[in-house]
């Protein structure tokens, strides 16, 4: 064997031989730049609009109806649909040439996010303040909820079962709110000798909602007083509402630029809605398809994807169900088992990108990188692997012909290296049918944080890897 070779016969055998993880920057054309910078202005307006799950339904409602696609209800001469389920989850569907036994192309992302949901009870004061009480969804670091902006959103069931959705925090003019945190001076002593994890108490992370009491008589509840009047007033509601309500908190303001390259976003709720809004893209982006196209935009995964409306319901079942009643195949219930078990299918969800302060935590050459294109997760879990849907190399290997062949710049990571943590994603509640499924996504940093950080060059890519992926009609034989 030869082993004396030359700089030139080096460069060759790494041409050939490594995988180098590719830079967007450095091999997309001109032309591409610009689109990944108009992507970047769509994607930051969806990201404002639909800061919460319904909002998120109805802003991805709107532009499916602009796109031609109808209500599953109304089959007649269309063959691209869509089906709203309790206003908190939506599907997309786009109806391919092949029959749906043959089985479909699914991406599933989620649109809700972690944040501070307000409690049943929730109106009080205390020293003179008003406040409501929170009880936080989804993982968060309690400080990142403190001394900042907060904005408002909720839909309220009145006693006579009318709805009312308030929205307050989000334009100029509006006030905001916010939860007070401990000033340094008096903090020492209480705070800095704890664990972080005694030291932020979700019980405290109440929100300020007003100081001005209804008159100058000394009740003890005329601060409270005060925000039920406005709040009667202003949307007709009484105390007893609150608990047929679900009212959310969460950072206020717009999604920004980061960098003077402007190369990045920062915003609140990009987990996982660079992936809905890259799935979203996406399936409005086909027309004519070979397999039928199926997009589906869960909530609940942050708590587990409990409840009716999280990937663990049966809404993904039922919407396929409807399609193939609507292309007029007999025997639904045969016709869905095969379906979904030869389908394949995209968990699309984000993955932590290689955070350059605390490498440790990552395994480098198994951590995604900003920059360096969509993110294939072969498998999640934590603990070797518990809890996780690991994709087959027969399938990666698919996924990863289909990127090739169609320019998609893509790499692979792990969420943190062995036993320093994990996390889960919707991936295993759709693999129970025996479909094809990896988790396929973006990686973000500052992960869960009020201002998660994306990169303008991997939303392009993963907007190219699932439209790629949802165009694919791949006919090879995985297994024997
Ligand atoms: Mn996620
Ligand atoms: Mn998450």
């Amino acid at each position: 064997m030869q082993n004396n070779i030359n700089k030139n016969e080096m460069d060759d055998l790494r041409k050939r031989l490594a995988r180098v993880p590719s830079l967007v920057w450095d091999v997309i054309s001109e032309n591409d730049k610009n689109s990944v910078f108009e992507l970047a202005e769509q994607y930051k307006l969806f990201l404002d609009h639909a800061k919460t799950e319904r909002a998120a339904v109805s802003n991805i409602l709107d532009k499916a109806i602009k796109n031609g696609f109808k209500n599953i209800k109304d089959t007649a001469g269309s063959h691209k649909f869509y089906k709203i389920h309790r206003n908190k989850c939506i599907a997309l569907a786009v109806i391919g040439k092949k029959p749906l036994m043959s089985g479909i192309n699914i991406i599933a992302a989620h649109i809700d996010s972690p944040r501070l949901d307000i409690k049943q009870n929730p109106l009080y004061e205390e020293v003179d303040l008003a406040f409501l009480k929170t009880h936080y969804y989804g993982g968060i670091r309690k400080y990142h909820w403190l001394a900042r902006p907060l904005a408002i959103h909720g839909k309220i069931i009145k006693k006579d079962g009318s709805p009312i959705d308030i929205q307050i925090g989000e334009t100029e003019n509006d006030p905001v709110f916010t939860v007070a945190d401990l000033l340094p001076h008096l903090a020492r002593k209480l705070q800095e000798d704890k664990k972080l994890s005694e030291v932020f108490e979700g019980e405290k992370l109440n929100v300020l909602i007003g100081s001005m009491p209804i008159n100058k008589d000394k009740a003890d509840d005329r601060f409270k007083l005060n925000i039920l009047k406005y709040l009667n007033e202003k949307y007709g509601i009484v105390e007893e509402d609150f608990t047929s309500a679900e009212i959310e908190i969460v950072p206020a303001g717009k999604a920004r630029d980061i960098g003077l390259d402007r190369s990045l976003i920062g915003a609140y709720g990009q987990d996982d809605r660079i992936c809905a809004f890259a799935a979203l893209e996406s399936i409005l982006a086909l027309s004519e398809t070979e397999k039928t196209a199926v997009a589906f935009f869960f909530d609940k995964e942050e708590i587990g994807s409990e409840g009716n409306t999280g990937a663990k319901s049966r809404f993904l079942e039922e919407f396929i169900a409807e399609l193939i009643d609507a292309t007029g195949t007999k025997d639904t219930g045969n016709a869905l088992r095969k379906t979904l078990m030869n389908s394949v299918a995209i968990s699309a969800d984000v993955n932590g990108a290689l955070d350059p302060d605390y490498q440790d935590v990552h395994e480098k050459r198994n951590a995604a990188r900003l920059g360096y294109g969509v993110c294939i997760t072969k498998f999640t879990g934590s603990g070797g692997k518990s809890g996780s849907s690991d994709a087959s190399a027969e399938y990666v290997g698919m996924i990863r012909r289909i990127f090739n062949e169609n320019n998609v710049v893509w790499q692979t990571g792990e969420l943190g290296k062995v036993d320093q943590g994990g996390g889960g994603t919707i991936a295993k509640f759709l693999a129970v049918y025996g479909m094809e499924i990896i988790d396929c996504g973006t990686a973000i940093l500052s992960m869960h944080s009020p201002f998660e950080i994306s990169s303008k060059a991997d939303l392009f890519m993963t907007y190219k890897a699932y439209k790629a992926f949802f165009e694919a009609d791949r006919n090879e034989k995985l297994y024997l």
